[in-house]
């Protein structure tokens, strides 16, 4: 069956510190199998990433749909699991938060976008890259508002569709220029304090890439669409901060809101569920921003990301089960 939704789960290699722990993940093509410690669990998706995958061979998944929004599709890409899971490696790629730039081979979804968009690609289209943060419900410009001081509002247009109000937009004409972006990002991040930084597993991350053709469609209009990578915030269990007090509860249960609200429409539009008027994007504010890129004429992807061992199988298999709705 033609499915709407691409599914893949990517395995992360163990770190150093966790070489002598058990392996609680087994990886067999489109398949995984997870022990917790009784029984195995199973399933399967579009596409298994075992611990030897490149950064390359999950590009390769992921590429077809990034090649159909320079024909006008939009579309959006998430990683989703626990906090370690290897969400941002997969998105950006390792090491930007302690100010490196890896190596071309090294690089995650975003960067290599950037370079698939550019090929091909004639001067007269531009490409305009935004970065935003969504924290408890509040939406942030992660280029200019590094102290999380002006929450921006989520607006529709007749003609540009859903947009944010006063958020920042950068024009990019080579893929180095979008390093530049993913960098001040970062370095804004860093200004930021250690509560601040604990903060951001539980906010998600959305670069967005705006694509605008001379070229005009049947109506006339002009030839837009939006790529939205989105890293999302850690989907790890509220149980397990239990005693943190009121406001960290608050945050915690939009953070597992905004995470629901994103399953029950990933998995609606899995379905091939059309009558988009029943679909629930206000209920939440990562949704909503994304209304105009989920469903209809355009392309969704989402890649688990999971730890390998047993001391996080729980989460694991929550983020199966997320991965397995989504199918
Ligand atoms: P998350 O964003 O889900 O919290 P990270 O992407 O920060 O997780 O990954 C956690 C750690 O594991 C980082 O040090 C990262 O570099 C490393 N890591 C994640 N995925 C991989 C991978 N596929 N190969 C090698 N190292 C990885
Ligand atoms: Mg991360």
């Amino acid at each position: 069956m033609e499915t709407n939704v691409k599914v893949a789960l990517r395995v992360r290699p163990k770190s150093h510190e966790e070489y002598l722990q058990g392996d609680a993940v087994y990886c067999d093509e489109d398949r995984v199998r997870v022990h917790d410690g009784e029984k195995f669990h199973e399933s399967t998706y579009h596409h298994v990433f075992d611990q030897n995958s490149t950064q390359e061979n999950v590009y390769e998944f992921v590429e077809d749909i990034i090649e159909s929004a320079k024909h006008g599709y939009s579309c959006t890409i998430f990683t989703y699991g626990q906090t370690g899971s290897g969400k941002t490696y997969t998105m950006f790629g390792p090491g930007w938060e302690i100010g490196l730039i890896p190596d071309y081979s090294q690089y995650g979804i975003i960067p290599r976008s950037v370079n698939t968009i550019f090929r091909g690609q004639d001067s007269q289209s531009t490409i305009v890259c935004s970065l935003i943060q969504i924290y408890n419900e509040k939406l942030y410009d992660l280029l200019q508002d590094d102290r999380m001081e002006k929450p921006l509002r989520i607006r529709m247009d007749q003609t540009f569709g859903v947009y944010v109000e006063g958020l920042s937009e950068y024009v990019v004409q080579t893929v180095d220029d979008c390093i530049a972006i993913i960098r001040k990002a970062e370095t804004n991040r860093a200004v930021r304090n250690t509560k601040m930084n604990a903060m951001s597993s539980r906010s998600h991350m959305i670069f967005q890439i705006v694509l605008e053709t001379d070229k005009v469609d049947r109506d006339g209009k002009i030839k837009r669409s939006k790529i939205n990578m989105c890293d999302l915030a850690g989907s790890e269990r509220i149980d397990k901060m239990r005693g943190t007090n009121k406001s960290h509860l608050s945050e915690l249960t939009n953070i597992n809101k905004s995470l629901s609200v994103l399953g029950i429409i990933i998995s609606e539009l899995a379905k091939g569920k059309t009558k988009r008027s029943f679909i629930p994007f206000r209920n939440s504010q990562l949704t909503y921003l994304l209304k105009d890129s989920l469903g209809g004429h355009t392309r969704t992807c989402l890649i688990a990301t999971v730890s390998p061992t047993y001391d996080t199988v729980q989460d694991t298999l929550q983020t199966l089960k997320f991965a397995s709705k989504a199918k």
